[in-house]
């Protein structure tokens, strides 16, 4: 895993050295929100969810049956997956390619719920996303990091919004209709709040924050108060 440009240029006086955990289910804004965070913070940033999409493009390349967890952990562990942590420069690469986007594809969207959900992919992601998050000061979204990946991180936020809502701003990114994009969302939260392996849930200690009715930059100040709280 790469570590590069590990401030942003927006590095104020004192940056932040804790960890923040974002998770929650997708259409909720975490990747924007996420990234604006980590900049204003002067932090770094970790997409764990591309990490997953850069592991099923592996096992698409390498053609697995994707009901093979033996097959997928194989193409998995010999994969070389480089992840930037610059919230302005976002890129990963597969075996020394940018897969940039090939992990956004609707074949690895519709493939990422059962890669993700193999334990030994799991293994190997989450010991290459502690390695990422050790040093500190990192913004990190996903389905599991206040629960399984690091959790004593804080703030540990749990971003929630109404179905119609992420529906309505993932079809707006995508391009697509809002009826097809809301049940890949729903066939998507389903499998990975239902997997076996760490699936996608709310910790106890998790503060939930609602985004239905917030814009952007409503919930980015929301963050960075409790940001601030959680560094003092
Ligand atoms: O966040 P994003 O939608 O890019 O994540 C893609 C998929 O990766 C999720 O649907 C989920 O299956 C998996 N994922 C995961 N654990 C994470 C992040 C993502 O299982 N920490």
């Amino acid at each position: 895993m790469t570590n590069e440009n590990p401030r942003s240029s927006a590095t104020p006086r004192t940056p932040f050295t804790g960890v923040v955990a974002l998770d929650g289910p997708s259409g909720t804004g975490k990747s924007t929100v996420a990234r604006r965070l980590a900049a204003q913070l002067g932090a770094r940033y970790l997409d764990t969810g591309a990490m997953y999409r850069a592991a099923t493009v592996a096992a698409l390349r390498g053609g697995v049956d994707l009901d093979d967890n033996v097959a997928i952990t194989g193409v998995v562990e010999s994969a070389k997956i480089e992840i930037s942590t610059d919230p302005e420069a976002v890129s990963i690469t597969l075996d020394g390619e940018p897969v940039d986007s090939e992990i956004r594809a609707p074949e690895t969207t519709a493939a990422v719920s059962a890669v993700s959900a193999v334990p030994a992919v799991r293994a190997l992601l989450v010991a290459a996303q502690r390695e990422l998050i050790a040093d500190g000061g990192i913004v990190v979204e996903g389905r599991d990091i206040g629960s399984v990946v690091w959790p004593t991180a804080r703030p540990k936020v749990y971003l929630t919004a109404s179905a119609r809502a992420r529906a309505e701003r993932r079809a707006g990114e995508l391009g697509s209709d809002v009826a097809s994009v809301a049940s890949d969302i729903e066939r998507r939260d389903t499998l990975d709040s239902s997997r076996a392996a760490s699936p996608l849930t709310q910790s106890a200690d998790a503060i939930e924050l609602d985004t239905t009715e917030l814009d952007i930059d409503q919930v980015v100040a929301r963050l960075l108060d409790l940001a601030a709280s959680a560094d003092a």
